[in-house]
């Protein structure tokens, strides 16, 4: 069967008011259209969000499997005697004509257990209800019931050790009150959208909409390990539509039972696979360790810091922090691949023709020519391949792409050729094998053909496609948070400013670096020089992203709130770099996230973005550390530099193919960054630069941009 594009699991609930939290409706998704687990308070409005996702995916032309932890089904002998059908769709309607559930959780769950209650011999099969909540034909313990005549579990819960029966309405694992609401709910769904929806196993699992049920506790022993989740629902949910996103859905949906068992009982998604599940986890999930609080110190007495040692020594402490995913060939532009690749198939995978022409075997072909062949019947085209064997002395038509029949290992160009329809003729020598492609000529089966770290282009896809290879693991986006403060900023960029106000202009510039990266940019806003706030701020960055950028108050001035703040948490190291434009660099953990406190001067901002951040972001991301590439150019200006520092100008090439540089080097002036098409580095060491001298001119380009 062909894979899901995205996997949805649904922790569902029986909760009569609106609930949100432990115990409550948890959605965990993965592939396409992954994110955080969402908490929904009512089933009502969780249904609502199923529907919108489910058009989407239909509109897209992708599918979608949703793993529901509620029975669908009950222990054989109930559907038929319920409804004269032995089939839990059958129920799902019954249920559905019947159940009420409004937007606030209230529902008649109960009654409606009592109901099927009274259809059957003896007391049971359903028991547990509220203290207080007169039912006479629901018993309130599951020892009272009597003669109802049906088995306490289903065959598939054999297969999981912990599930409770479904006949259990009440308190812990109320799993028969959650069903009777789901399966309602369900019913309704299935209607609404026809064929494009099924439900495994009663029916395929091959439309584009796949319901199935789960038991959330398949993946026990990752969720007990799992870390970072409001609460346990959280991570089942997350973790167990990362395992389906990532497993052999063929292997799980090959029919686990008779027929006749799945159609009237249902099955759980995943029973007896829990093994395959977990090692599904431990790939996906493998999230590399979280950054050391010391990983950014610099030794003691260190004065200013050349540049390379800087680079050095971030290289160093960092290492990548987003772990894998999948996603298919189609979605994987631009990310970072998490594992070498491998082929699947050869390409080509066949020998074939390079060439429109006719085809034989070259060691029948006599002297030098001419030559005239007899053709055979037929044609070998792409697509459609030629059945049989051509003998010996014979020639074939065939067409570019064609697997070369047996027979033929030798093609000469229609061009070359004359044909009445039952010969051809052409002309001598003709070199054995020309034109044509041997298979595994370009990759062979087997092959790595892709190193992990690589940031996927367009031909990657092509040949990752070609090679048979339609999912690829890949690194999650890096999520990069970017913080501005200043009293003097202006958040709002329609506001009228006062003549001590200036406007953001670093949040835009490093939120659309960081996208043009590759990156998720998460816009952690404008705070003012306020510790509290900044505090507040970072709390935020830390809970949402991998890395947070904050420009401005990175120095040790009175209004350094940022700098001060990190210092106080004990882990900040202020890298004094030599370097123009620059300041000191800020380099931090909040709560074990990297922080790059950057300079609030836009250019210095920008430089120091382009230099540390690019590398520092490329490595944590997956991709490993980029170092611009640089080429050496004529230089169209004049300019002499004392040694100590290395010095960046904001440069483009003129006409004549020179280098030149903006007017001022005033570090506030944002119109030469706008000006510039890349920057000239110049060496630590003094220099003297004359027109026609050559310096290092490093394109945006180089730098991603
Ligand atoms: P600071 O690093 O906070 O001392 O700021 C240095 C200079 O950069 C000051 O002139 C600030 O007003 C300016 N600045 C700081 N942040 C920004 C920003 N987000 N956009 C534009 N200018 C800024
Ligand atoms: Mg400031």
């Amino acid at each position: 069967m062909s894979r899901f594009d995205r996997v949805v699991v649904v922790d569902w609930s029986a909760n009569a008011t609106p609930k949100l939290g432990a115990d409550s409706i948890w959605i965990g998704r993965a592939g396409a259209g992954s994110g955080p687990p969402q908490n929904i308070a009512t089933r009502l409005e969780s249904m609502e969000a199923l529907r919108t996702e489910i058009a989407a995916v239909l509109q897209a032309g992708q599918r979608m499997l949703i793993a529901f932890d509620i029975g669908f089904g009950f222990p054989r002998g109930f559907a038929g005697h319920l409804t004269g059908q032995r089939d839990a769709l059958a129920v799902w309607d019954w249920l559905a004509a019947r159940i009420t559930d409004d937007a606030r959780n209230g529902n008649n769950r109960f009654e409606v257990a009592a109901e099927i209650n009274r259809q059957f011999p003896g007391i049971g099969p359903f028991w547990g209800r509220p203290n207080g909540r007169d039912l006479p034909d629901l018993p309130a313990k599951g020892s009272l019931r009597e003669g109802h005549g049906l088995a306490e579990l289903r065959a598939t819960e054999a297969l999981c050790s912990g599930a409770h029966p479904m006949w259990k309405l009440y308190t812990t694992g109320s799993v028969g009150s959650q069903s009777l609401l789901g399966q309602a709910h369900l019913a309704a769904l299935r209607h609404e959208f026809g064929d494009a929806l099924s439900v495994w196993p009663m029916e395929g699992a091959e439309a584009p909409i796949v319901l199935a049920e789960t038991y959330l506790s398949l993946i026990d022993p990752a969720v007990r390990l799992a870390q970072g989740y409001p609460c346990k629902d959280a991570a089942q949910v997350d973790l167990l539509a990362l395992a389906f996103n990532r497993a052999d859905m063929g292997q799980l949906t090959a029919a686990p039972a008779p027929l006749d068992v799945l159609r009237e009982e249902g099955w759980i998604l995943g029973a007896g696979h829990g093994a395959h599940l977990l090692a599904m986890l431990e790939q996906a999930t493998l999230t590399p360790p979280r950054l050391r609080n010391d990983c950014f110190a610099m030794p003691q007495g260190v004065d200013w810091v050349p540049v390379d040692t800087a680079l050095e020594r971030l290289r160093d402490a960092l290492h990548p922090l987003t772990g894998a995913e999948d996603v298919t060939v189609r979605q994987a532009g631009g990310r970072v691949l998490a594992q070498d690749l491998v082929a699947r198939r050869a390409n080509p995978p066949a020998a074939n023709s390079a060439v429109d022409g006719y085809g034989f075997m070259q060691g029948a072909l006599q002297r030098d020519g001419p030559y005239t062949l007899p053709l055979v019947a037929g044609r070998a085209a792409a697509g459609q391949p030629f059945g049989g064997a051509v003998p010996h002395g014979h020639a074939i038509r065939i067409l570019t792409g064609a697997i070369l029949p047996e027979g033929v290992d030798t093609v000469v160009l229609e061009e070359d050729c004359a044909s009445d329809g039952a010969r051809v003729a052409f002309d001598g020598p003709i070199k054995p094998r020309i034109n044509t492609r041997k298979a595994g000529e370009d990759v062979g089966a087997g092959a790595s053909f892709l190193p992990k770290g690589r940031v996927l282009t367009p031909a990657d896809l092509a040949l990752a496609s070609a090679l048979g290879v339609g999912h690829v693991p890949v690194h999650r986006r890096l999520r990069v948070g970017v913080l501005s403060t200043g009293d003097e900023l202006l958040a709002d960029p329609d506001a009228t400013a006062q003549p001590h106000q200036i406007f953001d202009a670093n949040r835009p510039m490093l939120l659309e670096i960081a996208r043009k990266w590759g990156h998720v940019p998460v816009d952690l806003g404008h705070i003012p020089d306020d510790p509290a706030r900044i505090a507040t701020g970072l709390d935020e960055g830390a809970r949402d992203c991998d890395v947070i950028l904050t420009s401005g108050g990175a120095s040790a001035g009175d209004e350094d709130h940022v700098s001060r703040l990190l210092r106080e948490a004990g882990t900040l190291s202020s890298w004094r770099i030599a370097l123009k434009p620059g300041r000191p660099l800020a380099l931090a953990l909040w709560q074990g996230v990297p922080v790059l406190g950057l300079p609030g001067n836009p250019v210095a901002a920008f430089v120091c973005t382009l230099i540390f951040g690019r590398p520092a972001l490329s490595l944590m991301a997956g991709c490993g550390w980029q170092s611009p590439q640089g080429f050496m150019v004529e230089a169209a200006f004049t300019k002499s530099k004392k040694p100590g520092r290395r010095e960046y100008l904001r440069a483009r090439l003129d006409v004549a193919g020179r280098v030149e540089v903006f007017a001022s080097e005033g570090s506030g002036r944002i119109s030469g960054l706008s000006w510039a098409e890349g920057l000239v580095e110049l060496p630590d060491e003094a220099a003297s630069i004359r027109p026609g001298a050559l310096v290092r001119y490093i394109p945006f380009t180089s730098f991603g941009l």
